[in-house]
């Protein structure tokens, strides 16, 4: 027998982590568990099973809760709430410095019991999950700790709601109630019925760690638990982690409410490997960016995108690298693949690859499945068109698709064809080329030569349907925060009547629309007489209809080359705006009075060319940050506009609100569609003559006229608008909200709150946070 012929032979023994601790804690609690509220636990009610997928065995019963259970929950976290964020940042930063310290203190009792209950490697709980969960905790006991300092115009939400899945339950957990306590919010959390058991650990952790009762409340059961929370009057926030589905009904069901809401969703994420990388490297990163938690991963690299010169090759290495994969008891320390969810899971997994594989060439790996649990095999489908479902949608399994491309502009265009935009990876040893393609990619998180790279100084989170908002770093905190102010109702302001003795102009005054740089018909032919306090009429404002949004729509998409412009361009265009419209002045003061009825004109110019000259400062000093992450290397936070946005201007300042919101969104790189004032329209169709003699390319800016009510459903449900602001008179807010869910855009509504448009709430970093997505690109340095 030859060394060659022993090492082809070699088999792996078994290296059993003990499941003693853990059984010895279930059994310690009857295996039976209530729910944790205001600090005492309730006696187990009705219940439900939790099982370890990898072998069907009952770890124990958990109380499904009831409304009754989430009403005392959510009153327990509002009671606490006051006093909670009332502390010194101080106080709570040693809360939770004592949860981080508890959780290293128990790590091998929560990764044991992690693996137990969802069925992921012992390796994964004890040296990723684990690890991070205690990061996360130290991360914003320090945030905790600089608040008062750092963040002085900024307060907690309240009381938080949060619906946390099954496929990373304690980190969940973690990314959720750290930076909620860190802020001084109080927290309900509900986490998925297949995976209980780790935040039951937790809440008995947060006992041992003395937080006061009610800051943490833990109501275990079914998703309409969740529903629950969503709906609940006296819930602030709502943090999700989850699928796409549940991510669009909790929009619909928190539109309006004025809840925060930051949804963290589906993904079917590229992983790009160009023909210069390191194979063997990437082969190894896919095994992570795939086969990381059976697959089951938001994040995961689930479409292999390679460059033709190598495909061949790099598939016949994946696959022998895929037949060496050990996949069996999630507690064995050498197990690579672990067991899928539940049943149901596997099911559906099979179902998918059955259905959708027959497109194109299936592998699945060469290596011994248990003979009972749930386990699925390391697969690989090739040759499926980039239309096909299975390169569309989320597998959810240890499934990849792949396909190849030929130049990097064809890369790009594979890797975002998809209606989600969570995470990105490329391989290219020329980092010029990888670091080309990182910002044209639409993620909210691209890897450069790594995979699956976390950490709580960085951002993570989506864009398109993957979702909106960040967890971790600077970023993560608005969330968990808003501005410092207080706020009055917002009266409607309606437009003056037609005086009974009108007489009918011969002149033809109907303003037009501005679209594409050019100014349009109405396309409905229709307008309105707008009329002074004293019945003198002003002019005409065209009625917008949807062919005049879309039209609109169309322009602004079509002006992408504007998010490519340098900063120093925008803000020359910006200060020349600014300067074009002080040359204008006492025209503008004059027809602002006549429209408001108010002698406030004056101001409002002055007020509205200085705002131009703020956002014009800003366009190249809202820097980005290099994370200070546990790597060689660095995370890279960056700016990046968000798109195209539909804005409804406020009513009461028709230049100042109009320019206010404008003028940062294409600060920042967005195109904007404006709905003008309603009732005083005719100051946002002058100032286009201003944009005309600015220099501003056509599209990037586009206004129309009209009844916003009118026209908030189509701009608010167009696929192809990325964000709505709705700071319109009109109460817009819940069908803006509403209507938003289709694509899962950002949304920013004033909920009916006026805003001080002269004062500082007219500007400010909250104007930044909502013209931006942070993109987070990790790049490790050395050979
Ligand atoms: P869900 O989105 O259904 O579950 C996530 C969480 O939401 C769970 O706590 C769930 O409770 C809860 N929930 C379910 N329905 C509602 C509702 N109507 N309102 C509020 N909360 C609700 O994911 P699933 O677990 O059902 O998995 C389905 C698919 O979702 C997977 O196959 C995968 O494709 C995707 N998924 C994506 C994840 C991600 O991280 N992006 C994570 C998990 C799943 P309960 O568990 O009790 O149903």
């Amino acid at each position: 027998m030859t060394i060659k012929d022993i090492y082809d032979t070699m088999d792996w023994g078994k290296a059993p982590e003990s499941d003693g601790e853990v059984q010895a804690w279930l059994e310690a609690h009857d295996r039976k568990f209530g729910l944790f509220i205001d600090g005492k636990w309730t006696a187990p009610g009705e219940t439900f099973e939790a099982r370890n997928p990898a072998d069907g065995a009952l770890l124990a019963e958990v109380t499904k809760a009831g409304l009754d259970d989430v009403n005392a929950a959510v009153a327990a976290a509002k009671r606490a709430q006051g006093k909670w964020a009332g502390l010194s940042g101080h106080a709570r930063a040693k809360y939770l410095y004592a949860l981080a310290r508890l959780v290293q203190k128990h790590s091998r009792l929560l990764a044991v019991l992690e693996t137990m209950d969802n069925g992921k490697p012992i390796r994964e709980s004890r040296d990723i999950d684990v690890p991070l969960v205690a990061r996360h905790f130290y991360y914003h006991a320090g945030m905790a700790q600089l608040m008062e300092r750092e963040l002085p115009d900024r307060e907690a939400m309240g009381v938080a709601g949060h619906i946390i899945p099954w496929n990373f339950p304690l980190l969940m957990l973690a990314w959720k109630v750290a930076p909620a306590l860190a802020m001084g919010n109080t927290v309900v959390l509900k986490p998925a019925s297949a995976t209980s058991l780790s935040a039951v650990l937790f809440a008995h952790l947060t006992q041992e760690a003395g937080l006061p009762p009610g800051v943490f409340n833990l109501t275990t059961g079914p998703g309409r638990i969740g529903t629950v929370l969503c709906e609940h009057p006296d819930v602030d926030k709502i943090a999700f982690t989850g699928s796409t589905e549940v991510g669009r009904l909790i929009r619909h069901a928190t539109a309006g409410s004025g809840k925060g809401l930051t949804l963290e969703l589906g993904g079917k994420s590229p992983y790009i490997v160009f023909d210069d990388a390191d194979i063997d490297s990437a082969i190894e990163g896919l095994v992570d960016a795939i086969w990381f938690n059976q697959g089951q991963v938001c994040c995961a690299g689930s479409r292999l995108i390679v460059q033709e010169g190598i495909s061949e090759r790099f598939y016949a290495k994946l696959k022998t690298r895929m037949d060496k994969l050990r996949v069996g008891d999630p507690l064995d320390k050498s197990i690579d693949v672990g067991a899928i969810i539940d049943r149901g899971q596997l099911e559906s997994i099979a179902r998918m690859v059955e259905q959708g594989g027959k497109a194109g060439e299936v592998y699945q790996a060469a290596c011994a499945l248990p003979n009972q649990g749930c386990y699925y095999p390391p697969t690989l489908i090739t040759g499926l068109s980039p239309a096909a479902e299975l390169m569309q949608e989320e597998i959810f399994g240890p499934v990849l698709v792949a396909t190849t491309f030929r130049t990097p502009a064809e890369a790009v265009e594979l890797a975002n064809n998809t209606r989600y935009g969570l995470a990105a990876t490329v391989w290219s040893e020329n980092m010029n080329l990888a670091l080309d393609v990182a910002p044209k990619l639409a993620a909210g998180v691209v890897w450069l030569n790594t995979t699956n790279a976390f950490d709580a100084a960085a951002g993570f989170g989506g864009v398109r349907e993957s979702g909106f908002g960040r967890e971790g770093g600077w970023e993560g905190l608005l969330a968990y925060t808003k501005p410092r102010r207080k706020t009055k109702a917002l009266t409607p302001l309606v437009a003056f009547p037609a005086p009974k003795d009108a007489t009918v102009d011969t002149l033809d005054r109907t303003a037009k629309f501005f679209i594409g740089g050019k100014q349009t018909r109405p396309d409905g032919g229709y307008s309105r007489a707008i009329w002074s306090k004293h019945g003198k009429l002003l002019g005409h404002a065209g009625l917008a209809n949807r062919k005049d949004i879309r039209n609109a729509v169309e322009a602004a998409r079509g002006a992408g080359a504007w998010a490519k412009a340098t900063a120093h361009l925008r803000a020359q265009i910006l200060f020349y705006i600014g300067e074009n419209l002080s040359a204008r002045t006492e025209e503008f003061a004059a027809r602002i009075n006549a429209l408001t009825g108010l002698r406030n004109g004056a101001r409002e110019v002055e007020t509205a060319i200085e705002r131009l000259f703020t956002w014009a400062a800003w366009c190249d000093k809202y820097d980005g940050a290099v994370k200070p992450v546990p790597m060689r290397g660095a995370a890279l936070a960056t700016h990046e506009p968000v798109g195209v946005v539909g804005i409804f201007c406020p009513d009461e300042a028709p230049l100042l609100g109009l320019v206010s919101l404008m003028a940062p969104a294409i600060a920042m790189g967005n195109r904007v569609v404006l709905a003008a004032s309603q009732p005083y329209p005719l100051a946002a169709t002058d100032f286009y003559q201003v944009l005309e003699t600015s220099d501003v390319p056509p599209g990037v800016v586009n206004i129309l006229t009209g009844f916003h009510n009118d026209v908030a459903t189509t701009l608010a449900g167009h696929l192809d608008v990325d964000a709505v602001w709705a700071h319109s008179g009109a109460d817009l807010s819940a069908l803006v909200e509403h209507e938003a869910a289709g694509n899962l855009k950002r949304s920013w509504v004033n909920n009916a709150r006026a805003r001080d448009w002269f004062g500082p709430d007219g500007e400010g970093r909250e104007f930044l946070h909502h013209a931006t997505e942070v993109k987070t690109t990790w790049i490790p340095w050395g050979e």
